[in-house]
């Protein structure tokens, strides 16, 4: 590991790589033990590097955003995370088009799109991730989601190429596109919106984050809807039929207030996430035939 650490501070500087850094602290669910190494950069040229190296030193990689999708195991990772949250969230507007980097907060994007007088993406902007989740994940929200709104995508792809993949061509399903399954690493994004009325466009975000505070344990820390929704069905309105509104497992919670939502009481540890989430699944499938998929992404 010493060799690998020497050529990644070489690429984004000592203050950007973090050693044993707990993934606690980079998760919503505040859940996850120490990765082994922990790296920030700044730009596509030093994302392409770290890759280099990384495999150059045969050691695993996994990207993360702002982990508000992510249930990290309590050993942590072997191998190293690369972060584009902080240092890789450039936003930038030209006409209706949004460009940002991997790493910009949805949120910000919403709010750069309001005060340029944009509309389309108020959807999106109460989602606490970054815009390379959203594209993973194809985040959406009150009846949008990020398939309406992306016109091109540029990633790096496995063998280190950059690609600019159209938004048909990215296969974006409810929660799925094709990077996962690629492999690749989401650097970019283009966003088409229209022109709109900023007080419209404001009044929208305001109702849609007061219905967020008023339905979602906002004050608990989650991963947001913990399972996907089944055909035809909410997962919310399926647990709480099963009788698991409340459920505990250790310091993990099916919320009360929204009961799609597992939240940490205070000292969840991935495993009683883990056993809820398994004895959720078992109980919904017995009682009503359904078998619910977790949306939140496991890395264990
Ligand atoms: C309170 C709360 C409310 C939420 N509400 C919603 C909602 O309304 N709608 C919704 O869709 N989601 C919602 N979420 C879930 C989450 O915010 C979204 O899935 C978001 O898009 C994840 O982005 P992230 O940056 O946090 O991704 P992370 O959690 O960091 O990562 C998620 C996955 O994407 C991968 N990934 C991240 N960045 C990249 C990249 N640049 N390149 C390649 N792979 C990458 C990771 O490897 C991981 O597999 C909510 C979460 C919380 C905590």
């Amino acid at each position: 590991m010493g060799k690998l650490i020497e050529q990644l501070v070489d690429i984004s500087g000592e203050q950007n790589v973090l050693q044993n850094e707990p993934m606690k602290r980079h998760t919503t669910f505040r859940i996850g033990g120490p990765c082994d190494i922990f790296i920030k950069p700044g730009s596509i040229e030093e994302i392409r590097q770290i890759i280099e190296v990384v495999k150059e030193n045969k050691v695993p990689y996994y990207v993360v955003g702002n982990g508000s999708n992510l249930l990290v195991s309590d050993d942590g990772y072997r191998g190293v995370i690369i972060n584009l949250f902080n240092n890789f969230s450039d936003i930038t507007v030209e006409g209706n088009t949004i460009t940002a980097s991997a790493g910009a907060l949805l949120g910000k994007i919403g709010y750069t799109a309001l005060k340029n007088s944009l509309t389309g993406f108020e959807f999106a902007t109460g989602i606490p991730g970054t815009l390379g989740g959203a594209v993973v994940m194809n985040a959406g929200a009150y009846g949008g989601e990020m398939k309406d709104v992306l016109s091109e995508v540029t990633v790096l792809t496995k063998e280190g190429e950059l690609l600019t993949l159209k938004a048909d061509e990215l296969e974006l399903g409810y929660r799925t596109s094709i990077i996962a399954k690629k492999d690749y690493i989401v650097l970019e994004g283009k966003i088409q919106l229209k022109p709109g009325e900023p007080d419209k466009i404001k009044a929208v975000i305001d109702d849609l984050a007061f219905r967020r505070r008023d339905k979602q344990p906002l004050e608990y820390p989650s991963a947001g809807s913990t399972f996907k929704r089944p055909k035809d069905n909410f997962a919310g309105k399926l647990i709480m039929d099963a009788g698991l509104r409340g459920y505990t497992s250790g310091g993990a919670m099916v919320s009360d207030k929204h009961c799609g939502f597992v939240i940490n009481k205070g000292d969840a540890t991935c495993e009683d996430v883990i056993k809820l989430t398994d004895h959720v699944k078992e109980e919904v499938k017995n009682q009503f035939g359904i078998e619910l998929e977790l949306e939140v992404k496991k890395l264990i």
